[in-house]
């Protein structure tokens, strides 16, 4: 039997481009992606809002801020390198009153901090730059773009398959055996053997940890982030991603509307919370998840907590007026008919057993294995300096 050097457990963005790394910089090393699905990229991957982001909020000096600002210039790069479409269109933070337009002036130091590229756009320069939208000022990100996260991941598996390496779909992860020469992996689809195994395993990030019985102290509480479309003839008129000024009490950001790299617009994601964590359709139910939930003491108290903030985002998912009054501040004109159908994507996020929301990257490791138990966004946009940081660490 091979005995691989690595096994990568994930085959979504983060997976892949730690895959793509490691081999890079062990050509001779070898590697196999164990990946459940089908196909690679197909949850939180391929169900993003496609925004290459600057990181221009993020709390200075944290590893989010950190791998957003390494990633942005990477993956514009990476997609010069291989060819994938990705377009630089900018990002405008929209003041819409006056308590909004305060906290943008504390929100615009914390951007000139990050990136000195932000500027301030007055009333009269954001109807120039984007006639459509009602505001009473910006900040405007120029570095911010858009791209298919998919693409990127389906371009970084070919040039690590390119190179050698392995993947292995359909391949679902059931049992870790970790001794001190080597892990024994069982799957769906066969037995391996490696010296190292690497967990990139996202919505599953936790059980998977639980493999190793590593003492994790938080679960994953799934959240979807609902997307609508809007009508084509209104999409054509946006030439930037029109985001909210944030309310850093709430832990939501409030609804935005995001270009695509195809010209759709997109109006989302909200935050509900899911019964199934990769079940996409509305009313999806997993037994086995809502119990790990109910039986949580963290998820009950990030439900008191959040009590008020979580029931508005379910009325406005549940009626579309809701939402689409939230929209008119900044399309005054916009109407339920002119959003239509799109799919959701679900987020992984952690909660501790104190029902604190964890917000930074985390990982967990024993001897022989390395697990991302949190990879939250922006990290589609982060994922080059992340399989970075994790070629460190593994090589170490
Ligand atoms: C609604 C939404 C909007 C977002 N918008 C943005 C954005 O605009 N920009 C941005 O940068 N980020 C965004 N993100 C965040 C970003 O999409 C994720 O942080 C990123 O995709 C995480 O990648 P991943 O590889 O860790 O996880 P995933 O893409 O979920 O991949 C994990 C993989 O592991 C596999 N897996 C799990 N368990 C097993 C097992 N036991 N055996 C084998 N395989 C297994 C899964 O099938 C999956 O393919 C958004 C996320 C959501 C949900």
């Amino acid at each position: 039997m091979t005995v691989y050097d690595y096994i990568i457990v994930g085959g979504g963005i983060v997976g892949m481009s730690t895959a793509w790394q490691l081999k890079q910089r062990q050509p001779n090393a070898r590697i196999l992606v164990l990946e459940k699905e089908a196909d690679l990229g197909l949850h939180q991957t391929g169900r993003n809002a496609g925004v290459i982001h600057a990181g221009i909020y993020y709390e200075p000096g944290s590893l989010k801020a950190d791998f957003c600002h390494r990633g942005v210039e990477a993956t514009m790069q990476f997609c010069r390198d291989t060819g994938v479409p990705y377009e630089q269109c900018g990002k405008l933070l929209v003041a819409t009153n006056d308590s909004e337009l305060e906290r943008m002036q504390k929100l615009f130091e914390r951007c000139q901090i990050n990136d000195n590229s932000t500027q301030l756009v007055s009333k009269a320069q954001l109807r120039e730059r984007e006639p459509a939208i009602v505001g009473d000022g910006a900040i405007f990100s120029p570095r911010t773009g858009i791209v298919d996260f998919r693409v990127v991941c389906e371009a970084m598996a070919e040039r690590f398959s390119g190179d050698g390496g392995e993947i292995r779909l359909g391949a679902n992860v059931t049992h870790i055996d970790e001794s001190s020469d080597n892990v024994n992996v069982t799957t769906t689809d066969g037995n391996f053997v490696c010296h190292y195994l690497i967990a990139c395993s996202g919505l599953m990030a936790d059980r998977t940890a639980a493999l190793l019985d590593i003492d994790i102290d938080f679960q994953l509480i799934p959240f979807r982030g609902e997307f609508h479309q809007l009508r084509p003839e209104l999409a054509a008129g946006l030439k930037h991603l029109i985001y909210p000024i944030p309310d850093p009490t709430l832990p939501f950001l409030g609804v935005h509307l995001t270009r695509r790299i195809n010209g759709d617009v997109i109006v989302g994601p909200n935050a509900v919370l899911s019964l199934k964590r990769e079940g996409y359709g509305k009313f999806q139910f997993d037994a086995k998840d809502v119990r790990a939930m109910g039986t949580f003491p963290g998820f009950w108290k990030l439900i008191g907590r959040n009590l008020q903030a979580g029931s508005r985002e379910l009325y406005q998912s549940i009626f579309k007026s809701a939402y689409v009054r939230q929209v008119q501040k900044y399309l005054p004109h916009i109407t339920a008919s002119d959003l239509g159908p799109f799919p959701a994507g679900i987020r992984a996020q952690p909660v501790m057993r104190d029902g604190t929301i964890i917000d930074d990257f985390l990982f967990a490791n024993t001897e022989r294995t390395l697990h991302v138990c949190n990879a939250p966004s922006p990290a589609a946009t982060s994922a080059i300096p992340i399989g970075q940081h994790i070629c460190e660490r593994a090589m170490r």
